[in-house]
């Protein structure tokens, strides 16, 4: 299987490159040259695997340059948890994609990266150094997937005190191939300081530097199986399945919209976002406005310009996008309304995010005949908006032990201000 840009579909790479480099060089997106359909006599032998067994199945649809017994390894060790689907009633469900070791849906997607991108990096012999800038969740979920990974170091960026405090200790307690600089600066010092490096060609030379992005088409594969999962769990409940996706960056919805291709039956998608409603607008226009990002409490999906929305336009004309996604957000006050109302109605705590998710079912389901059953997808732990959350409920809510027991880590970063000179010499003295 090759991968090829969505700018020039000339333009063909292995899954290798496309991993290594991330992102073709005519600016576009790596997208796998032909999306594989599963027959139905394989389908429905599908449902009976367990999360493991049918990612293994959905990854080598995708992936045949890697030898069938490395695939498997990477798969067992990157999914040590499964994503259970809760059901609030007969109508509504939740797919929980949280319980990963940063208790956000991006363990999932960088986990497989992390153990894709090492497999490589051995078969060369080779080392690789991943530097990246994090405003927050990002940071964590890569930092924890590359932890232990042999022959790659991680650099995280971060900037001091604008992040909140179980984010930064998840990032700042990493030791070992891991570590974190705290940045006396904003995010976009950060992601300028990380911008300038990759074009620097002396440091280059000598440190092989490479981006953890989420455009890595191999954090949207993996992100493929949940959907398959989640839909084999709901299928009991209903005839019909709709997905109801929280997205900022859109790549969440792409890998659904990508299964949907491979044939899972879904009726609809919902395109759940907060008052950054770019993509709910182009699907009611037909044009497309990307915007400055606005800040808002499920700032996860503050995204102005969704870096997946090529990828959408490229499985999809804008009337087939209408007929499969529907658009729907909610400012921040009604998003709070929505935490409350689904505690109240359905005793079941949910984030920021998972909320704007359920509440786009539950003004969807007076549409649909009574066949039809609501996977709400939820991509984060409440317990990591828990200052957002808990006064909103009246109900003593705890922090998961695996969280809270970051609290008492060490502070292991170190500063650094924003000047470039200064994180140069740091790398090169530390990694030359
Ligand atoms: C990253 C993230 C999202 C948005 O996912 P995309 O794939 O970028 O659309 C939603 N919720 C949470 C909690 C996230 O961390």
């Amino acid at each position: 299987m090759f991968y090829y840009s969505t700018k020039n579909s000339n333009y063909k790479v292995s899954l290798e490159k496309a991993v290594l480099k991330g992102m073709p060089d005519d600016g576009g997106l790596f997208m796998p040259e032909k999306i594989p359909i599963i027959p139905d006599e394989e389908f429905v032998k599908l449902k009976d695997l367990n999360y493991k067994d049918l990612s293994f199945y959905l990854a080598k649809l995708f992936i045949d340059d890697i030898p069938e017994n490395e695939l498997r390894k990477i798969i067992d060790d990157a999914y040590y948890f499964e994503p259970p689907l809760i059901y609030l009633s007969d109508k509504i469900g939740v797919l929980e994609l949280f319980h990963g070791p940063t208790l956000a849906f991006k363990d999932f997607g960088a986990r497989f990266m992390s153990r894709l991108m090492s497999f490589f990096v051995k078969k060369n012999n080779t080392k690789l150094h991943i530097l990246i800038a994090t405003s927050g969740d990002t940071g964590s979920a890569i930092g924890n997937a590359f932890q232990n990974v042999e022959n790659i170091n991680v650099t995280i960026l971060y900037p001091s005190g604008k992040i909140s405090e179980i984010q930064e200790k998840q990032i700042a307690s990493l030791e070992g191939n891991i570590e974190s600089l705290e940045i006396d600066g904003t995010f976009d010092d950060c992601q300028n300081l990380v911008k300038r490096a990759f074009i620097d060609k002396e440091l280059n030379s000598v440190i092989k530097l490479s981006s953890a992005n989420s455009i890595n088409i191999s954090r949207l594969i993996p992100q493929i199986f949940y959907y398959f999962y989640g839909y084999f769990q709901a299928k009991f409940r209903g005839e019909k399945i709709v997905f109801s996706v929280p997205s900022g960056n859109f790549g969440n919805l792409t890998a659904g919209l990508i299964a949907f291709k491979m044939g899972l039956p879904v009726e609809l998608f919902i395109a759940a976002t907060n008052i950054n409603h770019v993509v709910p607008d182009y699907l009611k226009t037909g044009v497309f406005i990307p915007m400055k990002s606005i800040s808002t409490i499920s700032n996860a999906m503050d995204v102005g310009n969704p870096n997946n929305f090529d990828r959408m336009l490229n499985l999809f004309s804008y009337d087939e996008m209408k007929s499969i996604i529907k658009g729907f957000w909610l400012n921040d006050e009604l998003t709070k309304q929505a935490i409350i109302d689904t505690f109240n109605k359905y005793k079941y705590v949910i984030d920021p995010h998972g909320a704007i998710g359920i509440k786009a079912c539950e003004d969807s389901i007076s549409n649909f005949d009574n066949n039809v059953f609501f996977v709400s997808l939820e991509t984060a732990h409440y317990s990591k908006f828990m200052d957002i959350v808990s006064p909103l409920l009246d109900k003593n809510l705890t922090m998961p032990d695996r969280l809270k027991k970051y609290l008492n880590l060490p502070k292991k970063s170190i500063k650094l201000s924003k000047d470039y000179d200064e994180l140069k010499n740091h790398l090169l003295k530390k990694y030359s």
